[in-house]
């Protein structure tokens, strides 16, 4: 388990007024940062790369995938951290995201330890497709008449003038800026910008020590239950599964009696360098037939139990190098939330807390600053995310199971498997 002081924390002091308040990404963190923003009067824009706007109607939430957000098709677990925040400080999301038929639900003592070491041992989490929750999100945003929402405008390098932030490049154009916030996700471009303008690194990026060196394939179905209930038992407390070695599996529950199954496949372990082995999982079928063939999520995806929905959602991403939150510092007038913050294991389930926190952290020291106060912005949003961030917010329990071995002969003597 990591200590959040290993973490290097920013320093950014900032006192400003009447500034002009640009986000960069219009994900869970800067959505958070800018709804958070405009209901404390400070007017904001969102620049964000994806053109794609959101469905107008609830019908589409639930398969609101964009290309900017890749991720946001695997399977989510909404932790209790999570959910508290949404409750104590963006009720009316909670709301709607209720409304649309997502579920909380109360969760006792995991295996794991839940958004750090301070939390509650038991809680209630949110059952909700991240698709769901993410249309929620920027309807909400949407709404705010001092916000707004600019899709399709890539950030694309940074301004400064006498040692800070003065503005932020959207291809020839320049947007006057004098707090940036970059919500531009783990694989953001800002890092390299500040190497570009010759600010020297504070800190080097680093691997993260938890996660696959290599990076890793997930792949994502989600299914309807023919009843409401759990066929099979959630033994990792917020989702059932485990790691088996090679390869996890985790089944999440979601809204309106779906729930999802996701695969975490490291690069290299179960898969050699080049093609993956367990590629196959790509497959409906394929995917049918290996999640037949764990014990803990074979009841949840037996045709009696449960149809699918969706196909398979897959994703190859690389490592996580850890560093946004030391490059932050280097420059005054940029802060960073979210993943640009700092990126977790995917497996820990915290980075939706993470992102809503430090969201509503910068929001809450910005317009302070901009009140006249003289506050060190990014450190009051590290210090509202550094638990999250060294916690796991779901266990994910040694399981025994078919290994990636078994697993690779179920998928390639997969037959289609009748479902429904
Ligand atoms: C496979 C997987 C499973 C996960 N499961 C869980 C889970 O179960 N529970 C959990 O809590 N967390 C989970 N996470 C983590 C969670 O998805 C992230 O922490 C969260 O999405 C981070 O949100 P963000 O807003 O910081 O970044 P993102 O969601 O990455 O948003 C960044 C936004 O910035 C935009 N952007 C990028 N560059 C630019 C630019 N130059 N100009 C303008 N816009 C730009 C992108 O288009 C995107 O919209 C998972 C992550 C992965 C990869």
């Amino acid at each position: 388990m990591r200590n959040p002081e290993e973490i290097p924390i920013p320093r950014t002091e900032m006192t400003t007024s009447s500034s002009r308040v640009l986000v960069l990404g219009a994900g869970v963190a800067g959505l958070t940062t800018a709804i958070a923003l405009a209901r404390r009067g400070v007017p904001v824009d969102v620049l964000e790369r994806d053109a794609a706007t959101a469905p107008s109607g609830r019908r589409g939430a639930g398969s609101w995938y964009r290309d900017g957000a890749p991720h946001a098709g695997q399977g989510h677990v909404f932790s209790p951290k999570s959910h508290q925040v949404l409750a104590d400080e963006l009720p009316d999301v909670l709301r709607q995201l209720l409304e649309l038929g997502a579920r909380e639900w109360s969760v006792g003592p995991s295996a794991g330890r839940w958004d750090g070491p301070t939390s509650a041992e038991s809680g209630t989490a949110l059952a909700v497709r991240r698709p769901v929750f993410d249309w929620v999100l920027r309807r909400v945003a949407e709404r705010e008449s001092l916000l707004r929402v600019h899709s399709g405008a890539a950030a694309t390098g940074l301004q400064t003038s006498g040692g800070r932030l003065s503005g932020v490049l959207v291809g020839r154009a320049v947007v006057p800026a004098d707090i940036a916030v970059d919500a531009t996700g783990a694989f953001g471009p800002v890092s390299s910008w500040l190497d570009d303008l010759g600010h020297p690194r504070l800190a080097e990026p680093r691997a993260d020590p938890d996660t696959a060196p290599t990076g890793a394939d997930f792949y994502t179905r989600c299914y309807a239950l023919h009843w409401p209930g759990e066929p099979g038992e959630l033994n990792l407390g917020l989702a059932a599964g485990g790691d088996f070695g090679d390869y996890s599996c985790r089944v999440v529950p979601a809204d309106n009696n779906t729930f999802t199954v996701m695969f975490t496949v490291p690069v290299g372990a179960a898969n050699g360098a080049g093609e993956s082995r367990l590629a196959p999982l790509s497959s409906p079928d394929g995917f049918q037939a290996a999640a037949s063939s764990i014990p803990a999520i074979a009841d949840w995806v037996d045709p009696a139990a449960a149809e699918p929905i969706t196909g398979v959602t897959s994703l190859r991403l690389p490592p996580v190098r850890r560093g946004g939150a030391s490059a932050m510092a280097r420059l005054p007038g940029l802060v960073a939330v979210g993943d640009a913050l700092h990126t977790g294991d995917p497996v820990w389930c915290s980075g939706i807390a993470v992102a809503l926190a430090s969201g509503l952290a910068c929001a809450g020291a910005v317009s302070a600053a901009r009140d006249g106060e003289t506050v060190d912005v990014a450190a009051r949003v590290w210090d509202a995310a550094a638990d999250l961030a060294a916690y796991p917010a779901c266990a994910c329990a040694r399981m025994s199971g078919p290994s990636a071995g078994d697993l690779a002969e179920v998928l390639a003597g997969s037959a289609p498997v009748p479902v429904g």
